[in-house]
C-alpha cells in the first residue's frame, strides 16, 4: 500500500533522513521505532506531504506521491495524527471531529464515521459540547484520533500515541488501535514505548539517526537482545 525508497530528507544543512525504505502492506499495523531525534517524526510528515523529500520515492497505491500538495495526500486516504495530538483548544469536541471530515461530501458517511467515532470513544461523546482545551491528555488523543478517523483513511499514520500518557490509557489507546487495524484500517504507528509497538505491530523498523538499522517481523525483533538492550529495558 505505502512504499517509501531511499528517501533523503534534510533541514537546511542537517541531513535528518539518510536513505530509508520500508513498505506497508495492506491490512497492517506497521512500526516505525527509535530513540528521540531519530527521525520519525520527519519520516511521516514527509509520507503526509508536510516535509518535502530531497530524493527518493514515495509510492502509495502505486502513485508516486513525492510532489503531491498534504492536501491531496489527505484526498487520497493518508492521514496523520500528529505527536502532541494537536487539536483545535478553542473548539469544541464535536467542532473538530466535523473539521476532520472537511474534505468530505457524503453527508450520510460522515455522520456513520461521527457514530463509529462516539461508539469508540464514548467519552468524547459525553464531552461533545467541551472546549478541546480542557480535555486532559488522554481525551485529547482520542480526539485528535477521532479527528483523523472522520476523513476515513486507508493509512493512518500515528505519531507518539502513547506520549505522556498514563500507563492504563497508554493501554487503552494500543488496544482501540488494534481494533482500528482489525477493522480495516492500515497504520503506520511511530513509538518511543518500543515495548507497547511491538506487541501490536506485524512488522517493525528501528531508526537510529536517521537510518533503519533493523527491520523484521515485530514479534521476532522483541525478542533479540540487542533490541530488548536497547529499546525494552533490557526485559
Ligand atoms: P522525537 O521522538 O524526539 O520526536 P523523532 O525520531 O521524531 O524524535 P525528528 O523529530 O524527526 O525525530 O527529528 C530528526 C532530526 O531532525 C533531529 O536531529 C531534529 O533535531 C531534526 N529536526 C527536526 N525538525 C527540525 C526542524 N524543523 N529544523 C531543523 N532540524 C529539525
Amino acid at each position: 500500500m505505502l512504499k517509501v525508497e531511499d528517501l533523503n530528507v534534510y533541514y537546511g544543512a542537517i541531513h535528518a533522513i539518510k536513505g530509508i525504505s520500508l513498505e506497508v502492506e495492506e491490512g497492517q499495523i506497521v512500526t516505525l521505532i527509535g530513540a528521540n531525534g531519530a527521525g520519525k517524526t520527519t519520516t511521516l510528515r514527509t509520507i503526509s506531504g508536510l516535509n518535502k523529500a530531497k530524493s527518493g520515492q514515495i509510492t502509495f497505491k502505486g502513485k508516486s506521491i513525492n510532489s503531491v500538495p498534504a492536501q491531496d495526500i489527505m484526498a487520497m486516504g493518508i492521514s496523520q495524527v500528529p505527536e502532541g495530538r494537536r487539536v483545535f483548544a478553542n473548539m469544541t469536541v464535536l467542532e473538530n471531529l466535523e473539521l476532520g471530515a472537511y474534505l468530505r461530501k457524503d453527508k450520510n458517511g460522515i455522520k456513520k464515521d461521527m457514530d463509529r467515532v462516539f461508539l469508540k470513544f464514548p467519552r468524547l461523546f459525553e464531552r461533545i459540547k467541551q472546549q478541546a482545551g480542557t480535555l486532559s491528555g488522554g481525551e485529547q488523543q482520542m480526539l485528535a484520533m477521532g479527528r483523523a478517523l472522520m476523513s476515513k483513511p486507508k493509512l493512518l499514520l500515528l505519531d507518539e500515541p502513547s506520549m505522556g500518557l498514563a500507563p492504563l490509557l497508554v493501554q487503552e489507546i494500543f488496544s482501540i488501535i488494534k481494533e482500528l487495524n482489525q477493522e480495516g484500517t492500515t497504520i503506520l504507528l511511530v513509538e518511543q514505548n518500543a515495548h507497547m509497538a511491538l506487541s501490536i505491530a506485524h512488522q517493525a523498523y528501528v531508526l537510529e539517526t536517521g537510518r533503519i538499522v533493523l527491520s523484521g517481523d515485530a514479534k521476532e525483533l522483541a525478542s533479540r537482545p540487542e533490541i530488548s538492550e536497547a529499546y525494552l529495558g533490557g526485559a
